[in-house]
């Protein structure tokens, strides 16, 4: 079976002392139990501060993005080195808000992935359709593309170190409108079914798929509790570490009723 995995994605929050607190919250308040793997990435100006808060814990460090080479003349960018270097275990690419907002085109972010994996980074690949693509039937043809386009030509090894997040641009970031736990599962079968027929089915089996889009307390059991549905990506919910610590209790509840895998 498919470990569940939470992720915590801050985005462009927190200030030094809201970081250091929410992280050493994070922290004390996992526990032991060990069969939820849990990452958060913070913003680039913490992800020391917050390594160093959640050391000897079992929650891991990620960031939420990197440029695509080892070093050189980028001004304002942050390498995959540089990552490593601080303690990050995984990276977060291909995030919508990045696509749509700052305009992140399938070729480049295939660049990074691929760059982050030949790094050793594992990298949590993000992917969904907006609301005028879902009305317009669109969505399939949306995950296909950045799906082909996004891991084109990576090899199956490669593929190990990368797992999906479905991000319905329409569902993230409090939009309002929340994916229901049957439209998640249908989007995650879609996505699992076509990365078998691209990669192959024993990659698409091992695959960890996770729902983002507004994910809280009240709502995580009836989504991570879906086939298929192997974890979440956190926004909003991330931000404090009660609603957090209750989605990643949410995650341990169901593995305790395994699931048949979609
Ligand atoms: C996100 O944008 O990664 C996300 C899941 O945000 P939220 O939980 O706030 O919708």
């Amino acid at each position: 079976m498919r470990q569940k995995f939470v992720i915590g994605n801050w985005k462009m929050h927190t200030t030094t002392a809201e970081a250091s607190h929410l992280a050493t919250a994070i922290a004390a308040g996992m526990g032991t139990d060990d069969r939820v793997t849990v990452a958060v990435c913070p913003p680039f100006p913490y992800l020391a501060l917050v390594g160093d808060r959640l050391k000897g814990s079992r929650v891991a460090l990620g960031a939420q993005n990197l440029y695509p080479a080892q070093e050189g003349a980028f001004t304002g960018e942050v390498s995959p080195t540089m990552l490593l270097d601080l303690g990050c275990q995984y990276v977060i690419l291909g995030h919508s808000e990045r696509r749509h907002t700052l305009g992140e085109s399938d070729a480049f972010i295939h660049h990074k992935v691929r760059v982050a994996l030949d790094a050793g980074l594992e990298v949590i690949f993000c992917i969904g359709e907006t609301l005028a693509q879902r009305q317009a039937d669109q969505t399939r043809t949306v995950l296909d593309r950045q799906l082909l386009q996004g891991l084109d030509g990576l090899s199956a090894a490669a593929l190990t170190h990368l797992s999906i997040a479905y991000e319905p641009v329409w569902a993230i970031g409090g939009s309002g409108h929340h994916a229901t736990p049957q439209q998640a599962q249908d989007a995650h079968a879609i996505i699992r079914h076509r990365f078998g027929q691209i990669f192959g089915a024993r990659s698409a089996q091992t695959l960890m798929i996770h729902y983002g889009g507004s994910v809280n307390p009240e709502d995580a059991d009836a989504l991570l509790s879906r086939p298929g549905v192997d974890g979440g990506l956190i926004g909003g919910d991330s931000l404090k570490a009660e609603p957090f610590l209750a989605i990643v209790q949410a995650a341990i509840r169901q593995t305790q009723t395994p699931v048949e895998a979609a």
